[in-house]
């Protein structure tokens, strides 16, 4: 194929194209020697603002460091390397980039430049992000979702067992919630979920994990909490949830919850039976007439 061709495709990809020397990695890094317009278009830089200068100029404080290290270590070694980074635009905007950079050789073998071919990833990390994220928060509250407040209170159990830390947990149930789905609708009664979880996240202090276990059912795992902090903090819970003000529409709803505290013993071969103990708490604060903090035996 003839070379117009080539410059051709070059010039109308709208994959970005970087051609660096290969002089040295350390003083700065390689230098650039040519930008396609897709580049220009991506980064907002034109071919002059950035001949002679490092690519290295486009990372910044979120570009990985491990990465970039990998980089370096493959461009020293003569090595092709394909990886994802963040990189920043002339606006100070942020690019996802997957690229493969590969190392270009005379004829008698050594390297002479290095070119980069490079795809805007940004959407798609957005959408990874946003799955990531959907894989371990309930959509409605917020708070963690059942499975993922499971597989974090297992870690912390485990840890409080090995060093021998206390740890605690309170499970929460919303009294007559039916109630309120039958009398402000399931749209009502799903605003007061939000608004319970918004009420409950400002108490807890940032070592403390909620979960929403169930429709109107929520745990709270405390690290490093005996039974006394605990039950305090419980009761905290129960009179901030009766006193928040909760609007749906323009309507005020009066809610309530039961709450069930317990702390982890050495018999506890599990989370589960940490949470069942809680839960048996709970079961009995909802029969002494709701409203209320009670202990696991
Ligand atoms: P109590 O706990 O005080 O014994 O009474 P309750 O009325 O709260 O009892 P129960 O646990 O039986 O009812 C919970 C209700 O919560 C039943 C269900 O329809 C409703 N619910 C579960 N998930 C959701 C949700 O995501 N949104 C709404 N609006 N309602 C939900
Ligand atoms: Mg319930
Ligand atoms: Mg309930």
């Amino acid at each position: 194929m003839d070379s117009q061709l080539f410059q051709s495709l070059i010039l109308n990809t709208s994959d970005v194209v970087i051609m660096t020397d290969a002089t040295p990695y350390d003083a700065g890094g390689p230098r650039i020697v040519y930008v396609n317009p897709a580049f220009e278009r991506l980064m907002g830089y034109s071919a002059d603002e950035v001949l002679g200068k490092s690519p290295r100029f486009l990372n910044g404080p979120d570009t990985d460091r491990h990465t970039r290290q990998r980089i370096r270590r493959a461009l020293r070694d003569g090595k092709e390397i394909r990886t994802e980074i963040l990189k920043y635009c002339k606006d100070g905007q942020t690019r996802w980039l997957d690229i493969n950079i590969v190392p270009l050789r005379d004829a008698g073998g050594q390297i002479t430049h290095f070119a980069s071919i490079e795809r805007d990833l940004t959407r798609y990390k957005k959408i990874e992000r946003q799955l990531a994220n959907m894989a371990l928060f309930d959509s409605l509250t917020g708070t963690l979702n059942r499975q993922a407040f499971y597989q974090h209170a297992e870690k912390e159990f485990a840890r409080s067992k090995r060093y021998y830390r206390p740890l605690s947990v309170i499970m929460l149930d919303i009294d007559h919630f039916k109630r309120i789905n039958d009398q402000y609708g399931h749209h009502g009664g799903d605003q007061v979920l939000q608004i319970f979880a918004e009420a409950c996240q400002e108490v807890i202090r940032s070592t403390d994990v909620m979960g929403r276990v169930g429709g109107e059912e929520f745990a709270m795992l405390l690290p490093d909490t005996p039974m006394k902090s605990a039950f305090n903090l419980a009761e905290r819970l129960r009179a901030r949830i009766n006193k928040y003000p909760y609007l749906a529409g323009d309507m005020l709803i009066d809610v309530t919850a039961s709450l069930g505290v317990a702390e982890c013993q050495p018999d506890d071969a599990d989370f589960k039976a940490l949470l069942q103990r809680a839960d048996d708490a709970l079961y009995r604060a909802k029969h002494a007439g709701r409203n209320q903090v009670k202990i696991a035996a």
